[in-house]
């Protein structure tokens, strides 16, 4: 396969099939993750192969992400997207069908005044903080957010169909707390189901949690990274164990390729230096495509034949490898990360060696990188 200058291969029949292997493991519906560009990899042909894989929600974080799901024609499946401010364009969100949580008094009036801009009522998913500390209507507070929200829909402005909320520790599935917040989640459904709302889905799971706690998946499940075929409990389990397999492959062509001698200082502040007479291979990607600068000495690549380690420093644009005596020329193709099938290493080993979760590695991907879609059939091992 010939590669541009650097692009990642989006393969649309895995992400079908991670989506598919993730409905077959759970009752519940499935809600695909598809927030910050479907995590790197392009928001619209992902969420069309995640809609054709079996996912029935879409999710995005911003309500822009959600709006551009709409816009693009994707209607058939709902859409949740969680994280709006006051200043967001509420009554669009109604306008076009998306679903939107709510954690707070401010929230729910935003939801009241865009379902009456908007000539419709409002979906909107209650949210409770059962112990993440992040967004959601402490336990404290629930009780009067319930009740304000069933006068609301009472008044028909909106319409309560959800109860959710979201896990701390869910990659460390033996993890106590764990326990303890879906305690607390499962206390707030019965306290809004005892003040007479009826919700069309309660929901938790992220990925992790889909994946090695049933007891989290009330009625619907929202995984994100499991969707992109790596794996949310690394510690555990590779995504092949998982029944996953990676969605991008990041791939370079080589920009130069040239012999140095012993004691060649290599990029910036020379962090690396050649210990013998040596080939250098320049990679054009760096920073900026969001290679991170922490890969300096220690990012993986496929290069020549062989796994080698990024040598001296990451720079904005470019970084080398020392690939010994071994035979390459400018133009060779070079693979930071896929699913394995050449021995490539995988996102979660570049999230390893930059202290980081392969979360951040996929997602950074630069806008400067091309995403080319794939779309053939999952390769049977
Ligand atoms: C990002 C996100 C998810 C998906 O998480 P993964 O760990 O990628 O599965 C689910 N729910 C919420 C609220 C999120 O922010």
């Amino acid at each position: 396969m010939s590669v541009l200058r650097a692009q990642a291969t989006i393969d649309l029949a895995a992400v079908r099939a991670n989506v598919a292997e993730l409905g077959s493991r759970t009752s519940a519906a499935v809600m695909a993750v598809v927030k910050a560009d479907a995590y790197g990899h392009g928001l619209l042909p992902v969420a069309r192969a995640a809609v054709e894989g079996g996912a029935t929600w879409l999710g995005t974080a911003l309500l822009s992400e959600g709006l551009a799901l709409r816009a693009a024609g994707i209607t058939e499946p709902r859409v949740l997207s969680w994280l709006l401010d006051p200043a967001d364009e509420w009554a669009r969100a109604v306008g076009a069908d998306i679903d939107v949580s709510v954690s707070a008094p401010w929230a729910l009036a935003a939801a009241v005044a865009g379902a009456c801009e908007a000539g419709r009522s409002a979906r909107v998913h209650l949210k409770v903080d059962c112990g993440l500390g992040r967004a959601g209507c402490m336990p404290d507070r629930w009780e009067e957010l319930v009740a304000a929200a069933l006068a609301a829909q009472s008044d028909g402005a909106v319409a309560v169909v959800g109860l959710w909320s979201h896990l701390a520790y869910a990659d460390d599935p033996h993890h106590p707390t764990t326990d303890s917040q879906l305690d607390v989640f499962r206390q707030a459904v019965k306290v809004a189901e005892a003040a007479g709302v009826t919700p069309e889905v309660r929901h938790l799971a992220n990925s992790a949690a889909t994946l090695t706690r049933p007891d989290t998946h009330f009625d619907l499940v929202r995984p994100g990274l499991a969707v992109y075929g790596l794996s949310p409990v690394p510690e555990i389990a590779t995504p092949a164990g998982l029944g996953l397999r990676p969605v991008m492959t990041l791939a370079a062509r080589l920009a130069l390729v040239k012999r140095v001698p012993a004691g060649q200082g290599v990029s910036y502040f020379h962090r690396y230096t050649t210990e013998r007479e040596t080939t250098l291979a320049l990679v054009p990607l760096g920073y900026a495509d969001g290679v991170p600068r922490h890969a300096t000495n220690a990012g993986p690549v496929l290069a020549a034949g062989k796994r080698r380690t990024v040598a001296g420093a990451v720079c904005m644009d470019q970084f080398v490898l020392d690939i010994g005596d071994d035979a390459a020329a400018a133009g060779d193709e070079v693979l930071l990360f896929g699913p394995g099938d050449d021995g490539e290493p995988g996102a979660q080993d570049w999230a390893v060696a930059c202290g980081t979760v392969s979360y951040e590695i996929v997602t950074r991907i630069g806008p400067r990188v091309p995403r080319v879609v794939r779309d053939l059939p999952v390769r049977t091992p």
